[in-house]
């Protein structure tokens, strides 16, 4: 069992040994090793000679540099993580057609439809909806930004209504090919308030969607 220590400079995988570190609290051997990436790792001398640690984990790491996702260009893998749960994932380092430099995770460059930088985002976004004529998940966009009234509503007010049956005004909202009733209300200025309200949430929500893009 009393083997002599490894020597400097011998190779498993991509590591090679720097030194002999304090054994670990098992009494293990354990090693300061460099990858060739340019990382220093501290692995035990059975993980190396049984062949289970060969690098510092980049090995493992799939190497997205060079690649292309949408308008982006992976550079290096930067330090920086982003959190995933309760664990995080490094990021890479992208260029952005447009010059920006961005930051992505693997699963958002793997699964997004067209990758970019947070300035062409909204841009793309802009162009995509013109280019769908307007319409979007069934939400007419211009219609969205549209403040005018209807012109065949009494209440003067665009999606309140007076209903003369009840004598109250009654609210709704029109988003994505659905009638949204937002109730009646004894004042014109409560629905009022309800459509205001509806159209933040529901509009806002959408437009924010449609611009996101994450890390
Ligand atoms: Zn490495
Ligand atoms: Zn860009």
């Amino acid at each position: 069992m009393n083997h002599e220590s490894l020597t400097p400079g011998t190779r498993f995988g991509r590591l090679r040994v720097q030194k002999e570190l304090a054994k670990d609290k098992n009494g293990k051997r354990r090693y300061l090793c460099l990858c060739d990436c340019g990382k220093e790792t501290a692995v035990l001398e059975n993980n190396l000679n049984k062949g289970h640690t060969k690098s510092c984990g980049c090995l493992k790491r799939q190497d997205l540099v060079g690649m292309r996702f949408g308008r982006l260009t992976v550079i290096a893998l930067s330090d920086k993580r982003a959190p995933r749960g309760k664990r995080s994932v490094p990021l890479w380092e992208c260029r952005c057609d447009c010059g920006n430099i961005t930051y992505k995770a693997t699963d958002i460059l793997k699964n997004t439809e067209v990758s970019m930088c947070s300035d062409c985002a909204p841009l793309y976004a802009a162009k995509k909806m013109r280019e769908n004529a307007g319409y979007v998940g069934g939400t007419q966009l211009s219609r969205i930004q549209n403040t005018k009234p209807d012109s065949n509503n009494a209440s003067g007010i665009r999606g309140v209504y007076y209903d003369p049956r009840s004598g109250k005004y009654r609210a709704r909202l029109r988003f994505q090919k659905k009638l949204l009733n937002l109730g009646s209300y004894e004042n014109l200025e409560d629905a009022v308030k309800a459509r205001k309200e509806a159209e933040n949430r529901y509009f806002g929500e959408f437009l924010d969607s449609i611009a996101k893009q994450g890390t």
